[in-house]
């Protein structure tokens, strides 16, 4: 059996390593129009900012073998022909068109089964001066040379075009370096990942790393120094002179091969496929980049570049090209990254998302310790859970701060994956001891507090909402429940806060007016919720306090 892929980088040879495992026998050709084969791109950034000293180390396996042509030949009996395009798929004969890009030889490969892993490429906006030296975008390996070479001999102003995953990385990694600007459209970083009041909590972390981060921003062109070399960056928030510019701006799937062979392609333009990642032939099979998913939580498709995806379509479409009946479900849209001491997850669906698809959405934003506060190293993370008020399954998690976000995305990962409902995540055994977690894990403190608040005992906003309204001039008590030190400590500079420690709160609520709407908060917002009921006991009838207090004040 013949069976031939197309595209080198992470769902091809995943593909292929498994195709061979499960059929000894086969005849499997990679074909590759790049060099480098079989690289964690993910890796790009860290390589880029020297703490992966070699680009070979992001195509070694873990015990320091290069995945070249050669290793996949000897170890693996795989063909690989690097530096050789796919040109076009003749479906009748079942040949693909390669080209040998040194030596422009064309010539005819046959296929029983084909796999096209063709990825994506990154977005180059037709801005002008895109095409100026220095330059670059993110899309493999030689690019993330270039911009290392570029800092290593002196760039230190770089211009990022895009406040998406990407981009934040590498301004995480080369922040240390260069002076780094962000220019980013929308209005907040990480738009397509996370809601607003949590984007800004990591622009505050990038601001206070010196990174000049403007946003809602345009870029209107990119000027030369008269030498073709970049020299600055003009948008529609002022002109930045810059050594270096990288343009994050996202990813669009290739999916020129499949057009042309008129494989079907679904609405995302990406290719579409079936739960076997068969395309609308059934003997070429695609997956990574150039496919399209279906979200297990809305069942739209969706396009998720991941390279965590990539390698487990890889493996799923090994098995059935050799024969097998292995099925991909779909994806979450998980995500996790670090941005200097902040680090940030998120999955399922954001509460905009659910919105926009129509659920009826509850959420909850919840500070905690991610290990017992008494247990040195112990450090904050923010839970933002989102669920169906309908149903109080949970639709998604956005989960981030300095302390172990990974351990508790994972778990929500897994939660979403079996259609968990707030009351059994609340339920979950989760494991502790003091220099791991907390005795309530900060997730089932999380999944409690949105139970009270789907229960209609906690009546909560969201803390950006009560900055809008203050920033507004709405008329309403602020009333701050934290301890006196708390209060000298760091304050919310508003004329509407009133200060009352909780422990004060029922002798003195008569000072407060029964007339006005109050919003309490503390440090987290238990306290504040306590001071909800208390004066809610006390006959105030319009009490709530905003989620996770001055912890998530965005
Ligand atoms: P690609 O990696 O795009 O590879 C496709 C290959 O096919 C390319 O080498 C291309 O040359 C080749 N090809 C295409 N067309 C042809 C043709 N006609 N003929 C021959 N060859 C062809 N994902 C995560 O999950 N976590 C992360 O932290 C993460 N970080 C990232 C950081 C950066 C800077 C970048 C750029 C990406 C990151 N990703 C991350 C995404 C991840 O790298 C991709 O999802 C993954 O590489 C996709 O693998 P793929 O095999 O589908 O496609």
């Amino acid at each position: 059996k013949k069976i031939l892929i197309i595209g080198g980088v992470a769902a091809g040879p995943k593909a292929a390593a498994r195709a061979r495992r499960c059929d000894p026998g086969a005849e499997i050709t990679i074909v590759e129009e790049g060099s480098f084969l079989s690289y964690a791109g993910c890796g790009m950034p860290f390589y880029i900012g020297g703490m992966v000293e070699k680009h070979e180390e992001l195509m070694a396996t873990p015990v320091g073998v290069v995945r070249d042509a050669a290793f996949f030949r000897n170890v693996k009996d795989i063909n690989v022909l690097t530096g050789t395009r796919a040109e076009a798929i003749d479906r009748e004969n079942k040949t693909v068109r390669v080209t040998n890009l040194a030596t422009n030889e064309t010539y005819d490969l046959p296929y029983d089964k084909l796999v096209l892993a063709t990825g994506s490429k990154p977005v180059r906006p037709p801005i002008p001066g895109v095409d100026l030296a220095g330059v670059y975008t993110l899309g493999n390996l030689e690019e993330a040379r270039a911009v290392r070479r570029a800092v290593e001999q002196g760039a230190r102003r770089v211009v990022i075009i895009g406040g998406g995953l990407i981009g934040l990385e590498l301004a995480d990694t080369l922040g240390t370096k260069a002076g780094i600007t962000i220019v980013e459209m929308m209005d907040h970083v990480l738009p397509t990942l996370l809601d607003p009041e949590l984007s800004v909590l990591v622009e505050r972390v990038l601001r206070g790393k010196g990174v000049q981060l403007f946003l809602g921003s345009r870029v209107e062109r990119i000027e030369g120094d008269g030498n073709g070399a970049v020299a600055r960056v003009v948008t529609t928030a002022g002109s930045f002179d810059a050594d270096l510019v990288v343009v994050a701006a996202g990813v669009r799937p290739r999916v020129e091969l499949a057009r042309e062979a008129g494989l079907e392609l679904g609405e995302t333009g990406a290719i579409k496929v079936n739960e076997y990642l068969q395309t609308s032939d059934p003997d070429i099979y695609a997956g990574g980049d150039c496919v399209e998913n279906i979200h297990l939580i809305s069942g739209r498709p969706v396009y998720t570049p991941m390279g965590s995806v990539a390698n487990r379509h890889g493996r799923v479409i090994g098995d059935n090209v050799a024969g097998g009946r292995d099925t991909f479900p779909g994806v979450l849209g998980t995500a996790i990254l670090k941005v200097f001491e902040m680090n940030i997850g998120r999955t399922g669906l954001s509460e905009s998302e659910a919105r926009r698809l129509g659920y009826r959405v509850e959420s909850f934003i919840c500070p905690a310790p991610d290990r017992a506060h008494f247990y040195p190293g112990s450090k904050p993370v923010i839970i933002k859970l989102v669920a169906d008020a309908s149903t109080r399954k949970l639709l998604g998690a956005q989960i981030l701060g300095p302390g172990d976000v990974n351990k508790r995305l994972d778990v929500m990962v897994a939660a979403l994956s079996m259609g968990a409902t707030v009351e059994q995540l609340a339920t979950f055994d989760l494991a502790y001891a003091p220099p791991f977690s907390t005795a309530l894990d900060p997730l089932t403190h999380a999944a409690n507090c949105l139970r009270n608040k789907l229960d209609g005992r906690a009546r909560s906003i969201n803390p950006l909402e009560v900055k809008k309204r203050l920033a507004a001039g709405e008329d309403f008590v602020l009333l701050d429940v934290r301890t006196p030190a708390e209060f000298n400590e760091v304050r919310l500079p508003y004329p509407n806060v009133v200060f009352i420690p909780l422990g004060k709160l029922r002798e003195r609520a008569k000072e407060l007016p029964k007339d006005r709407e109050i919003i309490v908060f503390c440090k987290v917002s238990l306290r504040g919720w306590e001071a909800q009921t208390i004066l809610e006991s006390l006959g105030f009838t319009n009490v709530s306090f905003f989620e996770g207090g001055i912890a998530a004040w965005p």
